[in-house]
Order: structure tokens, then C-alpha cells, then sequence
């Protein structure tokens, strides 16, 4: 079996790939930006999170102690930064006539269960930036202190041509500062800026403003950047070793965490920056205006206009492996389609290899049969290794698949491989497919599953008569961990749906 080797990521910052050295081996450190919680999650946040929890789950294999953080924003982001320096979650709040705290948890309950779904493992910590405002004061009170940042009417910006001139501003997203200060946007409240290019740290609450915090400025709130400079220095310190994210976040997001670290902790946060690349919906980028956007859970039920069936999560999830991450990913029914079936292709092999037994006392030599299962099982995970490419790492498995079969049926004889070469095969393609690519068999509609479900639910109906409230509620909780959601009617439950 090839052993655990050097592991390769492609660094955003030095636009190299790079041989991964933790700072402080045998501990990583990695934090990945959350999602706004203002709105359902979608296609979008697939993406970068299934990317990173092969990331998460690579480093844990190659055995290291990681402490994955990924924060949940529930405050800050500015729904235009601007003009009304209302952020994402009040706008959004107040359309959908609810608290603003009501509507962070029902989006936070929907992107959890998203996530569950996916099988993305839960990180080490989940912290909000509700949850950290003090953390955000104290650093944006030491970036002031150092100079590199000014109040403006109750608002605080950092002072971004200041910084630019003693360091190297826009070394991560490649842009100048000129550049970005042409393409900043001529908003109403840019007279409070000392230059275009400075972004908020703070912004001054207006009187109608419902979330808002006390602070040395007055009652404001924190600007987006800087939650997750706070966060990231509590929990991972003022270095650390991975941050990751999507390509969309190069500019203003991670360029101006990078400059507010560096200033309020005196050196650069990162060691290497990670990102995913963009996806596509049918060719084209997906956003409001282009009335395109899919949420999760209309993929997952096929109920939208642009989708001909329904994807299951695990399809969705090979689908994004299918693709290095660092590449552009398009989204259209033809190519979900062929995952659906590839996946079921992969997740049979597996089964299949598990259940085999090598017949007892046979053994052959080492043959050309042998090496080549042997190259191609090490190539599949030399292709981890080498920057996380799935995609060549499951072409290697797709190469073993119909070998696999063709020992099941008995097309070739198992024993032309060696127990040893077969046993080495067996686990590194079972460890590939389920413990790194987190991919795992589905609860499908069939007869035989809707009998032992109808069976079920007749039970939990004579518990509850009998008033055995508890077996009862257990029925229920443990069919929806196992993905099957019940339906109840005036009658108690009359069906179910897969979760
Ligand atoms: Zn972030």
C-alpha cells in the first residue's frame, strides 16, 4: 500500500503549487468563510464546501490534528455597501416579516441540514459574528491605534492607500490599487471615506437599524471583512495555515482580511491561500439577474423551472469531484445526469469489492495483472496528494471498476492478483471512495423500501395509541437520520418522502 506522501496545494497567494508544510506539525490550522445566512443556501455554496471537506477529511487521513473553523455570518454583510448600510440579514428579515434573529436560525437550520446531506463533516468550530463583537472592537480599536485606520461619523474605515504604500496590497487577487479604486462604485456615502478604496470596519447604525452594538463610535455594526479576521486570530491565532473559499472571495473579502490581520497582529495571517474556482448554471454565471440561481433544495427535489429531475445529494456531490476544483464547474442536466449514473457505477464497484473473500489458499505470482492494479491504486492517491485532484484520483478508481466486475463474475479470476495486492486494493479504494470522498450509498424509492417503511409507520401508529410517545418519536428521528422523512396527516403518518 502506498504510504501517506507529501501532499501539494496550490497557493492563491504565490499562484504556485506548493510542497504543504504545517507551521506546527502534527496541528493545522484551516478556516474557510461561511455563508451569509439571509437566504437559503444554493449551488453556489456546494461547491467551495464539499471542496474543503476533502481538504479536511485528506489532512485527517495523512494524520493530522486539524482545528477546521468555518463561521457563520449573520451580521455585517452590507446588502449594497452604501447608500443604506443595512446588512444582508435585516433586508432580508423584514420581507420575510420575521426577527432578524429568527431568520439567521431558520437559514443556519436549512444550511446545516444542506450540509448533513452533502456528508460534509461539521467543523471543529462553527463561530457566528453575532458571537463575536467584542473580538471585532478590540481589533478594529488596535488597527486605530496603529494608524491605519480613522473615524468618520460614527463609522470606521481602514485606510487602504496608507497600508498600500509600506505594504503589498492586492498581492493576493493580483489587482493595483488604482485599478480597484476606478472600479469601486460611486456610493452616497463615499464622502465619508478619506479614499475610494478604504472599506468599513465599522459602520454607524442608523436609527431604524435593528441589529446593532454598542461600541467606542457610537451603536453601529461590524463590517464583513473583519469577522473573520477576529474569528480566525481567536480561534487559529495571528498564523495559520490554510484559509480557503471561492475565487469570488479574492477581492475585496480575503485581500482585506489579509491587510487588517497583518496591521492589527503584525504579520500576515496566511501560509496558503486556497481557492475554488466559479461554477456555471447551463453555461452561464449564476446570480439574481440572470433568474438562474438554485437553491439546494430545489435541486435536491428537481423542483425548478431549469432542472428536468431530481439530484440527489450524492450526486451532486460526486458531480463536484468529478472536476478539479481549481477548474470552472458547469451545472446542466445532461452532465448531472451522467454523474447520477457514474456514481451509482462507483458506489456498486464498491459494495461489490467489499464483499468479496479472496479464495482461500490460492496465491499467484506477481504479474503484469498485478502491477497494474498496484500503479493504479498508488496513482489514485498520488493524485490526492498532488494538489487534491479528484478528478484524476477517480479516473484511476474508474480505470479498477470494470476489473472489479469482471472478478464478480466470474470473467476473470480473482486469483490472477495476489491476496496481499487484492487486500491492498480492497481498503485503498474503499478508504478513497467513503473516508476522503465522503461518498456514500443513497436511500432510493423502490417497493421494497415502501413496504418497510409502510411497516414502520404502522408501528409508530400502535405506539401511539398505546400513548408510547417515546418509541413512537424514535421512529420518526431514526427514519429521517436514515433519510426517510414522514408525512403526517389528520391520521397520523401516510407516507413519506426521501430527506
Ligand atoms: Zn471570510
Amino acid at each position: 500500500m502506498s504510504q501517506p506522501r507529501a501532499l501539494k496545494v496550490t497557493n492563491s497567494l504565490t499562484r504556485q503549487k506548493e510542497l504543504f508544510e504545517p507551521l506546527h506539525a502534527p496541528y493545522v490550522g484551516m478556516y474557510v468563510c461561511g455563508p451569509t445566512v439571509s437566504g437559503e443556501t444554493h449551488l453556489g455554496h456546494a461547491r467551495p464546501y464539499v471542496t474543503f471537506d476533502v481538504v479536511f477529511r485528506l489532512l485527517l487521513h495523512l494524520g493530522y490534528q486539524v482545528r477546521y473553523v468555518r463561521n457563520i455570518t449573520d451580521a455585517g454583510h452590507f446588502e449594497e455597501e452604501g447608500r443604506a448600510a443595512e446588512d444582508k440579514v435585516q433586508v432580508k428579515a423584514r420581507l420575510e416579516q420575521l426577527e432578524p434573529m429568527e431568520l439567521v436560525t431558520k437559514y443556519t437550520n436549512i444550511y446545516h441540514d444542506m450540509m448533513d446531506r452533502l456528508n460534509c463533516l461539521r467543523p471543529s468550530i462553527e463561530p457566528a459574528a453575532t458571537g463575536h463583537i467584542i473580538e471585532q472592537i478590540s481589533m478594529i480599536e488596535e488597527i486605530l491605534e496603529k494608524g491605519f485606520a480613522y473615524v468618520s461619523n460614527g463609522s470606521v474605515y481602514f485606510d487602504v492607500s496608507k497600508y498600500a504604500s509600506g505594504h503589498d496590497y492586492g498581492k493576493l487577487s493580483g489587482r493595483v490599487l488604482e485599478e480597484m479604486i476606478a472600479g469601486s462604485r460611486d456610493l452616497e456615502n463615499q464622502e465619508e471615506k478619506r479614499n475610494r478604496a478604504d472599506f468599513a470596519l465599522w459602520k454607524k447604525a442608523p436609527p431604524e437599524h435593528l441589529m446593532r452594538w454598542k461600541s467606542p463610535w457610537g451603536d453601529g455594526f461590524p463590517g464583513w471583512h473583519i469577522e473573520c479576521s477576529a474569528m480566525a486570530t481567536k480561534y487559529l491565532g495571528s498564523r495559520f495555515d490554510i484559509h480557503g473559499g471561492g475565487m469570488d472571495l479574492l477581492f475585496p473579502h480575503h485581500e482585506s482580511e489579509i491587510a487588517q490581520s497583518d496591521i492589527a497582529n503584525g504579520e500576515p495571517p496566511v501560509k496558503y491561500w486556497m481557492h475554488c474556482n466559479m461554477i456555471t448554471v447551463n453555461g452561464k454565471k449564476m446570480g439574481k439577474s440572470y433568474g438562474n440561481t438554485i437553491t439546494l433544495r430545489e435541486l435536491f427535489s428537481g423542483n425548478h423551472p431549469l432542472l428536468e429531475q431530481a439530484y440527489s445529494p450524492m450526486t451532486i456531490r460526486f458531480f463536484i469531484l468529478q472536476t478539479h476544483y481549481r477548474s470552472t464547474l458547469d451545472f446542466g442536466n445532461e452532465s448531472l445526469q451522467a454523474a447520477e449514473k457514474g456514481l451509482q457505477r462507483l458506489l456498486k464497484a464498491n459494495e461489490v469489492l467489499k464483499g468479496m473473500q479472496y479464495p482461500e489458499g490460492k496465491t499467484s505470482a506477481v504479474n503484469e495483472e498485478e502491477e497494474l492494479v498496484i500503479a493504479s491504486i498508488k496513482r489514485a492517491f498520488d493524485n490526492l496528494y498532488d494538489d487534491i485532484n479528484t478528478a484524476m484520483c477517480m479516473a484511476e478508481l474508474f480505470n479498477l471498476v470494470p476489473k472489479i466486475f469482471s472478478w464478480e463474475n466470474g470473467q476473470l479470476p480473482l486469483a490472477s492478483i495476489s491476496r496481499q495486492t487484492f487486500q491492498a486494493l480492497q481498503q485503498g479504494f474503499t478508504e478513497i471512495v467513503e473516508q476522503l470522498f465522503g461518498l456514500k450509498p443513497e436511500v432510493t424509492r423502490d417497493d421494497h423500501t415502501d413496504k418497510l417503511v409502510q411497516l414502520l409507520i404502522e408501528m409508530r401508529k400502535k405506539a401511539k395509541s398505546a400513548k408510547d410517545f417515546a418509541t413512537a418519536d424514535k421512529i420518526r428521528q431514526d427514519l429521517l437520520t436514515a433519510g426517510i422523512k414522514l408525512k403526517d396527516g389528520k391520521d397520523g403518518s401516510t407516507g413519506w418522502e426521501r430527506e
